[in-house]
Order: C-alpha cells, then sequence, then structure tokens
C-alpha cells in the first residue's frame, strides 16, 4: 500500500509550510506596481540611451554630414553606407568640399554601439532616444539618409542653398557665425541629439 502523503510529516510540514509558500504573495499584493503597460504606455528612456540615429544640420538647415565615411569604417557591423558627392556653387547641401549623397544605416546589422557617432568629425551623426525600430519585413530597416535628417526647425532651409552663417567653412566649424545664434537658434536648436 502506498505511502498517505501526511505520513512522517511534522505539524509545521503539513500546515505551515504550504500557507508559508503564500508569503510572497500577499506581501507583493502591497507593492507597487512595476509592470509596464507598453505600448500603451512609454516609459523614458536613459538620457544618453543609444537609440536611432540622427543626421544633423547647421543652423541654417545645411547637413554636418560631408560624406567622409568615417562613420561607415568605424561600424563593427558593417551597418552603414555612404556615398559622398561634391557640392557645388548652385547646388551646396554641406558647408563642407562634399556632402552625404546616399546615407543608409541597416538596422538588421545596427548593434546600437556608438561608434559611428564617436568617429564622426562634425557631430553630424549621433543617436536619439528612439527605440522602437521593429518592422515586418526587412527593407523597411535599411533607413535612407531622408528617415534619418533632423527635421527642419524654424529659421532652417531645406538645402540645397548657399551657406548663410559665414563667409566660408571655417566660420561653420569654428561656430564662427556671422549670424548671432539668438537668430537661427543655438546647437541644441538644430536638433542635435546626444
Ligand atoms: S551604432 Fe555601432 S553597429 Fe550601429 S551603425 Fe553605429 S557603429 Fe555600426
Ligand atoms: S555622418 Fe559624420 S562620419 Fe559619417 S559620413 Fe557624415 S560626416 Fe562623415
Amino acid at each position: 500500500m502506498a505511502d498517505r502523503p501526511s505520513e512522517g510529516k511534522t505539524l509545521k510540514e503539513q500546515f505551515w509550510d504550504p500557507v508559508a509558500g503564500f508569503g510572497v504573495t500577499f506581501r507583493t499584493m502591497f507593492k507597487k506596481v512595476v509592470t509596464e503597460q507598453y505600448p500603451f504606455e512609454k516609459m523614458p528612456t536613459a538620457p544618453r540611451f543609444h537609440g536611432r540615429h540622427q543626421l544633423n544640420r547647421w543652423p541654417d538647415g545645411l547637413e554636418k554630414c560631408v560624406g567622409c565615411e568615417l562613420c561607415a569604417w568605424a561600424c563593427p557591423a558593417d551597418a552603414i553606407y555612404v556615398e559622398g558627392a561634391s557640392n557645388t556653387d548652385d547646388e551646396r547641401f554641406s558647408p563642407g568640399e562634399r556632402y552625404g549623397r546616399v546615407y543608409q544605416i541597416n538596422y538588421l546589422r545596427c548593434i546600437l554601439c556608438g561608434l559611428c557617432i564617436e568617429a564622426c568629425p562634425t557631430r553630424a551623426l549621433t543617436m536619439t532616444n528612439e527605440y522602437e525600430l521593429a518592422d515586418d519585413n526587412r527593407a523597411d530597416l535599411i533607413y535612407e539618409k531622408s528617415d534619418l535628417l533632423a527635421p527642419l526647425l524654424p529659421g532652417m532651409e531645406q538645402p540645397p542653398h548657399p551657406m548663410r552663417l559665414g563667409a566660408d567653412e571655417g566660420d561653420y566649424y569654428r561656430g564662427a557665425y556671422a549670424v548671432s545664434p539668438k537668430e537661427t537658434g543655438t546647437v541644441a536648436a538644430t536638433g542635435e541629439a546626444s
């Protein structure tokens, strides 16, 4: 005949231990709920969270990217593709000699490590706090320049257009603007992310 479950057990083991197991449940019932209701409620990220990239602009709207490809070379996942082209007097996209004609980031490869933004010599490339980078097909996870460019803020003009902030490239890179930053917006007003 099989042993009955209570045989050989102390009173504590028979009556207290099964109830004690619920102790954690009861204690938790009165604690603050930590469950996040994502995607209905989005919690803020840490300020320096590495999210989607952004291609920044100067306060007049010209692009900071000069198409140098340093970000692409720094990327350990080979996630960035850049094709530079030359600015002309009639068609200028950046204050530099060249600009990024094609700029793509493949978020199927990117590991959001941030090495690319460290490599960028003009602070053209930074990362935002945006983390919703999922999609239902592969093609839409290759972000084009148009997806990455910072929005035009008040006072900015859609390139191509001549340099508005100084006589030459040096004025831009040294920050010696001919127009007061108050009139055109500060660096923060360019929408540059950390
Ligand atoms: S964050 Fe890292 S993996 Fe992503 S594009 Fe930049 S360097 Fe490449
Ligand atoms: S984002 Fe920066 S590093 Fe990359 S091509 Fe443009 S200027 Fe060069």
